[in-house]
């Protein structure tokens, strides 16, 4: 279809409204799946495409293999249509920069309107990430924010329009605390998806201290 513009014809051409779901998912958790479907219904999002980090910026805890990372959020997300999983992060050398990840989509689907799902405690430090600025131009951000969805006066990005915070129902959980239950030999059955819990279980993950 064409609509004109002056004397020009233009293509119009429908919106995707596209999450893309940072994070190092050491390991994935329902919180996280609770919140990027908060976040597809609130948003009107066409798709959540996860995007596990190869190396985190600021590596904090003991960190997976990022192969088994992202299939246990492969496992995790197989039964949603909606839930994609991308390997961009994972194939690229280095530190996982967002500005990168989102020039990327931004020039290989021009016709995105993208939308980055990352925890509130993420972005904290928004200031130190790398052009922040060129993050914002590219996409808007989806703050997930837990029980007690307090915002910390620290929070750098209160008050900007491209800015959204999430609030996901009742799930207080992080990944540092199912990590700290495995090391501590505790249940995590409920927690994080069962084919999730039978990789950690198989690969040993998560029982040394290196936090
Ligand atoms: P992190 O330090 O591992 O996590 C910080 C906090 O945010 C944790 O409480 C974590 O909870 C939560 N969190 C992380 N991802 C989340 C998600 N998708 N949904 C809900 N909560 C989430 O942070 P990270 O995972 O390394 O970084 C998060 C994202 O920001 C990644 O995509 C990363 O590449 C990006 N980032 C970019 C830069 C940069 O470009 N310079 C700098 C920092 C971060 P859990 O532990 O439960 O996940």
């Amino acid at each position: 279809m064409n609509s004109t513009i002056g004397k020009r014809k233009v293509p119009v051409t429908a919106e995707h409204r596209i999450g893309l779901m940072g994070g190092a998912f050491n390991p994935v958790h329902y919180g996280h799946l609770a919140a990027a479907e908060e976040a597809r219904e609130s948003f009107l999002l066409e798709r959540v495409i996860f995007l596990p980090c190869s190396q985190p910026v600021w590596p904090k805890g003991e960190l997976a293999d990022a192969e088994i990372r992202f299939s246990m959020v492969a496992l995790a997300i197989a039964e949603n249509k909606t839930f994609t999983c991308s390997r961009l992060e994972l194939e690229r050398s280095g530190p996982s920069y967002t500005a990168d990840t989102l020039r990327f989509f931004h020039a290989s689907h021009p016709d995105w309107r993208l939308f980055f799902i990352t925890g509130l405690d993420a972005v904290l430090e928004f200031g130190s990430w790398r052009d922040p600025e060129g993050v914002l131009e590219l996409a808007e951000l989806l703050v997930v924010t837990r029980p007690p969805y307090q915002i910390p006066p620290s929070f750098p990005l209160s008050g900007n329009l491209r800015v959204h915070l999430i609030r996901t129902p009742g799930l207080a959980l992080s990944s540092s605390e199912i990590r700290d239950r495995v090391r501590s030999g505790r249940s995590i059955r409920y927690l994080v998806p069962p084919l999730v819990a039978a990789t950690i279980a198989k690969e040993n993950l998560y029982q040394e201290r290196k936090e």
